[in-house]
């Protein structure tokens, strides 16, 4: 037995590898697992290139677990390592600065990723254990097998063993703080975490599995008797399908992975894309649009980044751009940096490339299934909606394409794209002032008064809710400057759309003077702006209307933006239709309290046609109604 120092330029670097994940210990078997398949995939290279002329057998990696002695033991039957490998490859980690450059990112967001990157992976080990055996047979002819034993102090000893197998045990002796690692379902949980797409089979205990008696003998039913089996539990699919080529995927195969990615999921996505980059960089992966809720929050971090097959974090907030963090799925790419703190990442050059592709892969796909079968791509814009108007809104690249596939949907669920519609309304809908006036409603049940008089009149009214609208709509007005949106009860019609001809008015400004100060008297001042407009004479007599303007102040507002300090005052106009008979009507009669009262009856059937007749009003109103029959 031989007894040396481990190489480190440092002896406190050990302290620093137990303590610096203190967050994250799990991933020491990320490490020692995707150790132990580099070996076997090793092997499998040099047998191919004729260097290894051994038998391979059935590469496969193990976990076991001994809760009696206390051990974790990481086994593979890959190229295993001489003594002199051991010195080379474990003994002698003498990266330059190496404390210095661990203590820098000590307790950094992304530090986890540190180790893997400076070969300090198999000393991730020490997080949990108190002691480490390598029990290594090497695959050269008339090897000696070794076992190297080390507490971290940094003391090794070396010494020859008996071994039969080829390839590594790294045994754990896990420590008393890390007993959690000793128990089963811990442990399966992190294979599942990290290991499940790993390229070689990797096992974890048994299972048992159900199968019909190999007698064929029948139960009672008539049915093949079934009979319980134990088998070797492999946790990881070595070939997952963005790894394959989309030519050998059918569309059962994309949503059979989509379950396996997210087990707990019953909604299939909508549909997928397969990325597949090799220049000039390496990324594979298959990213799913999932039906999109209203709560976008919950839909985020669910893409799983993975660097060759080896999950690395579902946190891609820095490598997609964050619209795209609503999709689900997998990226896996050997070229993105992980060694780097996240602010970093977002400076990278490869890290911008990978994302402006993605950006630019999401945007065709779109637009190519908007060409390719439009029916079906309608169908599915109330899922697409919410995602299109994200990124339309943060991301100007793809906003640049978007234009090409976004629609528009009108109260009678006709689809059409922003230009398709734009031409379709211009004739009637475009103001004196050459804009094409854009009617909206968010809601057609409560705004059913409005769109009804805005049909009548031949004009077209868009449906248009969801969280992002508003400011979805004040980007598109900002990129086309012959458009305008606004909501069909925010003015009457005629000013909404104003054409240069004017209705004239049957009311003389003498009229109007003397009728203006009774309907403020009956309507709360504070609220109701009184304003006479000269419409269709078989419009209603009075409405209620929200100028666009206060109402996105106070939407912004709602929504967190807006800047404004306190509550932006909720004003609304009540207009009264001078052409109306009913308004005529009023300067006609007698007393003072009838006027009063029609005005009264007038105002609340306005109130009450917007839902903002409530409480003792709409009682007196409803008394005062019965009283009029
Ligand atoms: P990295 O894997 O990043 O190079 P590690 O500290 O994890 O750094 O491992 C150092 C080296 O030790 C590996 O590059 C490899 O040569 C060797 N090694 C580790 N584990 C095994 C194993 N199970 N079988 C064969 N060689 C191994």
């Amino acid at each position: 037995m031989k007894t040396g120092q481990i190489n480190v330029q440092t002896e406190n670097i050990f302290p620093i590898i137990k303590k610096f994940l203190y967050s994250d210990h799990e991933i020491f078997l990320r490490e020692l697992v995707s150790n132990a398949v580099d070996a076997s995939q090793k092997l499998k290279f040099l047998s191919s290139n004729g260097e290894f002329k051994g038998e391979l057998g059935e590469l496969k990696v193990e976990v076991i677990l001994d809760k009696k002695e206390g051990t974790l033991t990481i086994r593979d039957n890959g190229i295993g390592m001489t003594e002199d490998e051991i010195d080379k490859y474990i003994n002698q980690i003498a990266f330059s600065g190496a404390e210095e450059f661990v203590k820098q990112y000590e307790g950094k967001e992304g530090a986890e990723q540190i180790i893997g990157h400076f070969g300090l992976g198999f000393y991730s080990a020490f997080m949990v254990a108190e002691k480490v055996q390598i029990k290594t047979l090497s695959r050269h002819e008339g090897s000696k097998a070794v076992q190297w034993e080390s507490n971290g102090d940094p003391e090794y000893t070396i010494e020859e063993i008996e071994k039969e197998t080829r390839g590594t045990d790294i045994v754990l002796f896990i420590s008393d703080e890390s007993k959690e690692f000793l128990e089963k379902a811990r442990v399966q949980g992190v294979l599942d975490k990290y290991c499940k797409f790993l390229p070689q089979p990797v096992f974890f205990g048994m299972r048992t599995v159900y199968e019909d008696d190999e007698s064929g003998e029948k139960d009672e039913n008539g049915k093949v008797k079934r009979v319980s089996l134990e088998v070797p539990n492999q946790v990881n699919n070595v070939a997952p399908a963005w790894t394959k080529a989309p030519a050998d995927l059918t569309i059962e195969d994309y949503q059979g992975f989509y379950r396996e990615l997210y087990p707990a999921t019953m909604e299939d996505p909508l549909f997928h894309i397969h990325l597949n980059v090799d220049y000039p960089f390496n990324l594979t992966g298959i990213l799913y649009f999932p039906k999109i809720s209203e709560n976008v929050e919950v839909q985020k971090n669910k893409i799983n980044l993975y660097s060759n097959q080896v999950f690395i974090t579902d946190n891609v907030e820095e490598i997609v751009p964050e619209f795209l963090t609503l999709l689900h799925g997998v990226i896996d790419s050997p070229d993105i940096p992980l060694n780097v703190s996240r602010s970093y990442l977002q400076s990278d050059g490869n890290v911008k490339k990978i994302s402006s592709h993605i950006t630019k892969k999401v945007a065709d796909k779109l637009a190519q299934m908007f060409k390719k079968d439009r029916d079906d791509f309608e169908s599915k814009w109330e899922d697409l909606k919410i995602f299109v108007q994200y990124g339309t809104l943060s991301d100007d690249k793809f906003a640049e394409k978007s234009d090409k596939f976004t629609l528009l949907k009108n109260t009678k669920g006709e689809h059409a794209t922003i230009e398709e519609y734009k031409e379709k309304i211009a004739a009637l809908q475009t103001n004196k002032d050459a804009k094409i006036v854009m009617l909206y409603t968010n809601d057609p049940q409560e705004q059913f008064g409005f769109v009804k008089k805005a049909n009548d009149r031949g004009y077209d009214v868009l449906h248009l809710d969801g969280p992002l609208a508003p400011h979805w709509i004040a980007k598109l007005e900002q990129s086309n400057d012959n458009i305008m949106f606004v909501r069909v009860d925010s003015d009457t019609l005629d000013k909404l759309i104003q054409k240069d001809e004017e209705i004239p008015s049957k009311l003389s400004k003498e009229d109007e003077d003397k009728l203006k100060p009774l309907f403020e008297e009956v309507v709360n001042k504070e609220k109701y702006s009184v304003q006479f407009e000269s419409m269709n004479s078989e419009d209603a007599p009075v409405i209620i209307t929200q100028p666009e303007f206060i109402r996105r102040m106070m939407e912004q507002q709602k929504m967190g933006g807006g800047g404004f300090m306190g509550a932006f005052p909720d004003m609304r106009n009540m207009v009264v239709n001078a052409n109306h008979e009913k308004v005529g009507d009023i300067l006609n009669t007698k007393t003072k309290k009838s006027q009063e009262r029609k005005i009264k009856q007038l105002t609340d059937i306005a109130l009450l046609s917007q839902g903002l007749l409530k409480g003792e009003e709409l009682n007196e109103f409803i008394e005062r109604s019965i009283e009029l029959i």
